[in-house]
């Protein structure tokens, strides 16, 4: 099963929900549409909202961050991870570069993957190196911390994906090359597979992934998906992206 996972970051009001509805009649007559699933992460304020209305159609909702407290607290402008499986989402990314910039710790987003598969949310745990790491060929043994630090065995991994997103590459218009890309690729799964043995959490791409580029990705059988973030925000664009990849 491959994953399309649309990261809406700080974009739309109630009425962008066209752009999923698009999206949905697209995956809806797709003959290739038992391969993949389609997730979107819009902000908070619209995930009870986009929830209900996809409850039987074909896309799920999740969030794009959680707090790493399980239910209730003090903590003003906080949303647990109960809040938002109690308004439908099922999914949540931990871990963006985005939140990792601004204070997301090792130990904090063990927290939150932990609170976050407590309540059946499944987690998109983001990774990536940034760009003085990938030119200092620190790439694998940043990645290896990342993981080693936060996924811990006894965790549901089930309900876990990865997000290899260098950050270099995240709204820039760069991406890995091939070869890169499948080194990298191999190097994280090897690394879930010493976390997890068998059935590992399977492995995205994300970093300017757009309907152009992805034909190159399809050569690397490794990568299960993608997280998808500017091309995410048009239903043309990101559905470019399903149609050229299975082209
Ligand atoms: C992202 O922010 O997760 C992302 C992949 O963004 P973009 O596709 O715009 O590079």
């Amino acid at each position: 099963m491959k994953y399309f996972i649309g990261n809406w970051k700080m974009f739309g009001v109630p009425k962008s929900v066209s752009i999923l509805n698009k999206i949905n009649s697209y995956y809806s007559k797709d003959k290739n549409r038992n391969k993949y699933r389609v997730i979107i992460t819009p902000p908070y304020t619209l995930i009870e909202s986009y929830s209900k209305y996809f409850k039987n159609k074909k896309i799920s909702i999740g969030a794009q961050n959680c707090y790493q407290k399980e239910q209730f607290s003090s903590n003003t402008a906080a949303i647990s991870p109960f809040m938002l499986r109690s308004v439908g989402a099922k999914y949540t990314l931990i871990g963006h570069s985005d939140n990792r910039f601004e204070g997301d710790t090792d130990l904090m987003l063990k927290d939150k993957v932990k609170y976050a598969l407590n309540n059946n949310l499944k987690v998109v745990f983001c990774i990536g190196e940034n760009k003085t790491e990938k030119n200092n060929k620190k790439t694998l043994s940043v990645l290896k911390r990342q993981l080693t630090k936060v996924l811990e065995k006894k965790f549901n991994k089930n309900n876990i994906i990865v997000a290899y997103e260098p950050i270099w590459s995240i709204g820039t218009g760069k991406i890995p090359t091939v070869n890169e890309l499948k080194k990298t690729t191999i190097y994280i799964k090897k690394i879930l597979k010493q976390i997890y043995k068998k059935n590992s959490p399977g492995v995205l791409y994300g970093g300017s992934v757009d309907g152009s580029n992805v034909e190159m990705f399809k050569e690397i059988r490794e990568i299960d998906g993608f997280l998808i973030g500017g091309a995410s925000k048009t239903s043309k664009k990101f559905i470019d992206i399903i149609r050229n990849y299975y082209r």
